[in-house]
C-alpha cells in the first residue's frame, strides 16, 4: 500500500509518499512559508527537485498543492489520489495518554488537544495538518505516531523531577522525552545488525542531530532518555542549551533585563554549540572554524562530545551495563570526528574504535568498534518517515 507521511509544523510541512511493500520513497518534499507566501518543493524518485512559488495562506492549500503535485500528469508519482491508502502523521506530544501510535478519530484528536499545553508550538500545528488532510481525503485512514510514545515505558524513578509531587499530579510535569520514533527505529535496527534478540539487549541510542537526545533501551523498552518535559533538556544541541542550573534563568534575566519567556528563547534558539562558538549550529561550519583556529568553535565541539559521553556513562549505570551503542541522525551518521571524540571517553567500557571504518562511515550502517570490543558501537541511519509508514500500515491493514 501507499502511505503519505506528513510532518506538519506551524509554517512548514514535510511529506513523503512511501510504498510500504517495497519500502521505497515514491516522492517527497516540503511546503515552506505557509501563511507567509508559500513554496513547494517536490521530488519524484529518480528525478530532480521541482520548486514552485505559490501562495499557501493555509495548511489546507499547502496539502492541496502536495496532492496536485503527486498526481501531476508529467511528474506525479501516482495517477490518482485513490492510490493513497493511508496517511501517517507525526505528532509531537502524546503526554501520558498515548503510549503507542493510534488510528486518528475524534477522541484521539481531543486527547492530543489536551496535551497542547505541553507542546504549544508543535501539537496545534500537527493537528492543523491532520484536519487539513481529513478535509481533503475524508475516506483515507489516518494514523498518529507520537514522538513521546516510545519513552512511556520509563519507570517513575526516571521520569519524576525533584519538584513538589503536586506539580506532577496537577500539571503532569515530568520527563517525557522526544525523538521516540527514531530511538525506537534505531534500537530495533541495531539489534538486527548485531544479530541478537531485541529483548535481550541493553542499547544506548545517541540521536545527534540539530536537536539531540540519548536513550537507554533495556530488553526492548526505553528506561530513560535525556530530553524532558520539553526538548530543551539534556545534551548540548545546535541552538539549545540542554541541562543547566535552573538558577541561571533568574540570574541572567536580572542582569540582561529579560523576561522568562525571552530567556527561554535564548535557551532554545541562541544557545548550544551556536551560542558557545558564535559561529554556527552546523557541525560542518564548526569543524571548519575549529580547524582554522577558532577556539570557541573547538570548545563547542569538545563540550558537545563530553556531554554525550557523560550521558552514555549515566545510562550504562542505569542499565547496569550496555551491549551496544548506536549513533544516528545528521551528526551521529556523518561526523566521524565527533564519534571518535565521544568514543575516546568510553575506553573504560571496554570499547575500542575501529578508526578506519569510523573515518569512512557517512550515512551507512557500520560497526565502528573493534572486533574485540566488549561493547559494540554502530552507526545506524535513522528513518523516521519509514518508521511512521510501518506504524501506519500495522494499524490500518
Ligand atoms: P534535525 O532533524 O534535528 O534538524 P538532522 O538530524 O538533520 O537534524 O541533523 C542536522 C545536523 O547534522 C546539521 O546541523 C549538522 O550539524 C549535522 N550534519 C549533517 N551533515 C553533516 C556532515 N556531513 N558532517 C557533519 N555534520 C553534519
Amino acid at each position: 500500500m501507499n502511505v503519505l507521511v506528513v510532518n506538519c509544523g506551524s509554517s512548514s510541512l514535510k511529506y513523503q509518499l512511501i510504498n510500504s511493500d517495497t519500502e521505497s520513497v515514491l516522492a517527497k518534499g516540503l511546503c515552506e512559508r505557509i501563511g507567509i507566501d508559500g513554496r513547494l518543493v517536490y521530488q519524484k524518485a529518480g528525478l530532480d527537485k521541482e520548486f514552485t512559488e505559490a501562495p499557501m495562506p493555509t495548511h489546507k492549500q499547502a496539502i492541496q498543492m502536495v496532492l496536485d503535485a503527486l498526481v501531476n500528469e508529467k511528474t506525479g508519482a501516482i495517477k490518482s489520489l485513490s492510490e493513497i491508502d493511508a496517511v501517517g502523521h507525526r505528532l509531537v506530544h502524546g503526554g501520558e495518554k498515548f503510549s503507542s501510535s493510534c488510528v486518528i478519530n475524534d477522541e484521539v484528536i481531543k486527547g492530543v488537544e489536551e496535551c497542547n499545553d505541553l507542546a504549544p508550538l508543535h501539537n496545534p500545528a500537527n493537528l492543523i495538518g491532520v484536519r487539513a488532510c481529513q478535509e481533503l481525503m475524508p475516506n483515507v485512514p489516518m494514523v498518529g505516531v507520537f514522538d513521546t510514545a516510545f519513552h512511556q515505558t520509563m519507570p517513575a524513578t526516571a521520569y519524576i523531577y525533584g519538584l513538589p509531587y503536586e506539580y506532577y499530579e496537577k500539571y503532569k510535569v515530568r520527563r517525557y522525552g522526544f525523538h521516540g520514533t527514531s530511538h525506537s527505529f534505531v534500537s530495533k535496527r541495531v539489534a538486527e545488525l548485531v544479530g541478537k534478540n531485541y529483548e535481550d539487549l541493553k542499547i544506548i541510542v545517541c540521536h545527534l542531530g540539530n536537536g539531540a537526545s540519548v536513550s537507554a533501551v533495556k530488553n526492548g523498552k526505553c528506561v530513560d532518555t535525556s530530553m524532558g518535559l520539553t526538548p530543551l533538556e539534556g545534551l548540548l544541541m545546535g541552538t539549545r542549551s540542554g541541562d543547566l542550573d535552573p538558577s541561571i534563568l533568574e540570574f541572567i534575566c536580572q542582569k540582561e533585563n529579560l523576561t522568562v519567556s525571552e530567556m527561554l528563547t535564548v535557551l532554545n534558539k541562541k544557545s548550544g554549540v551556536e551560542g558557545i562558538s558564535g559561529v554556527s549550529s552546523d557541525f560542518r561550519d564548526l569543524t571548519a572554524a575549529a580547524e582554522s583556529g577558532n577556539e570557541k568553535a573547538a570548545l563547542a565541539i569538545e563540550s558537545f562530545c563530553y556531554r554525550v559521553a557523560k550521558y552514555v556513562g549515566a545510562y550504562a549505570a542505569a542499565m547496569n551495563g550496555v551491549d551496544v551503542i548506536a549513533f544516528t541522525a545528521g551528526i551521529g551518521e556523518n561526523d566521524d570526528n565527533v564519534r571518535s571524540k565521544i568514543m575516546g571517553y568510553l575506553g573504560y567500557l571496554g570499547i575500542g574504535l575501529n578508526e578506519e571504518v569510523n573515518k569512512k562511515t557517512h550515512g551507512d550502517d557500520a560497526m565502528i568498534s573493534t572486533a574485540d570490543s566488549k561493547v559494540q558501537a554502530w552507526v545506524v541511519p535513522t528513518n523516521e518517515e519509514l518508521a511512521i509508514c510501518r506504524e501506519t500500515v500495522a494499524l490500518v491493514k
